[in-house]
């Protein structure tokens, strides 16, 4: 049996507890400023284990956005409709040593690096079909559908802020439509701002990391969405870039395919096996939840999850 069946409720609280406090280490996000308003104390940790059961501790039903823990479902989406080769063929599968705004490559390369930093998940939204709202919208379907949870939304004023506020993304926008890579209008970017402003728990969070683990097959069995390939390209993606700049050093200290967002939470596949979420507002300097990490990191010394 997998040592993810171990994980039990008490275990998860006694993570928790001992980690809390790296909260202070951090800093809640404020560059979107509505982002600045979140409590930093609020702690979550959740499994879904192999038999799709959650276990969880902490905030678990506390609301946050998702930000850039939204860019694996845009993939998914994008794929799904074009085809991996279509949408590799405008962006790369490269690594970083950049932050997740930065303009890497599209000046020297002329597409993105990755569909996990910010310039390749503009791209990727922009590559759904659909007029106005329609891309987002099949985004947020596919949400709901991963967690069974059709209340799901993303938040309008995080959203107004995040679209007021945006300028670099604005850039990356209008030097992608510039190269040709993107063909709409700025409602496409409209698009990435909705999604980067779903709000979801942290227990939606873990279904999700369960769903890209298991083949894109949901906590509760149902296979509708089975896609062992798209599983393998977005837990790749994740594993190189998921957590941007800090994604290599991330690799040896935890080995598992993971997601960042500046909201604070932070999604991880176990492959084949799990999904685990975390959430803490307060960030590192790369974006990264400071207590997040700390909690996976004991979680996967404890059960010895990592992939390698
Ligand atoms: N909405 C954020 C942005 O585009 C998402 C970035 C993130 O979570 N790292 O800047």
């Amino acid at each position: 049996t997998s040592p993810i069946s171990e994980v039990s409720k008490a275990s998860l609280t006694t993570i928790l507890n001992k980690n809390r406090h790296y909260y202070l280490d951090g800093k809640v996000a404020d560059y979107i400023p509505e982002l600045g308003k979140m409590d930093p104390k609020a702690v979550a940790i959740a499994v879904v284990n192999e038999k799709g059961l959650l276990i969880g501790a902490g905030d678990m039903h506390k609301k946050f956005t998702m930000q850039s823990i939204s860019k694996p479902i845009a993939l998914m989406v994008a794929v799904m409709e074009n085809g991996e080769e279509a949408v590799f063929k405008k962006m790369g599968y490269f690594g970083t040593d950049k932050p997740f705004n930065h303009f890497s490559n599209l000046e020297t390369m002329g597409k993105p690096l990755n569909p996990m930093m910010n310039a390749g998940a503009i791209l990727t939204t922009s590559l759904i079909s659909g007029d106005g709202q329609v891309p987002f919208d099949k985004i947020l379907k596919l949400l709901r559908y991963i967690t069974d949870n059709p209340t799901l939304d993303y938040n309008e004023t995080v959203y107004a802020s995040e679209k007021e506020t945006g300028h670099r993304n604005r850039g990356m926008f209008y030097i992608m439509k510039n190269a040709g890579l993107i063909s709409g209008s700025e409602e496409q970017l409209d698009n990435y701002f909705r999604q980067c402003s779903i709000e979801l728990t942290t227990e939606d969070l873990a279904k999700i990391g369960y769903f890209f683990a298991q083949q894109c097959v949901r906590f509760d069995g149902d296979q509708r969405y089975k896609n062992p390939e798209i599983s393998k390209l977005i837990q790749s993606q994740m594993l190189i870039a998921g957590m941007y700049e800090f994604s290599g050093e991330y690799a040896r200290t935890v080995g598992l395919p993971s997601k960042s967002g500046v909201g604070g939470g932070i999604m991880i596949s176990v492959p084949n096996e799990a999904g685990i979420a975390v959430f803490s507002a307060p960030l590192d300097a790369h974006g990264n939840s400071v207590v997040g990490y700390h909690m996976i990191l004991d979680l996967v010394r404890h059960y010895n999850l990592g992939i390698f």
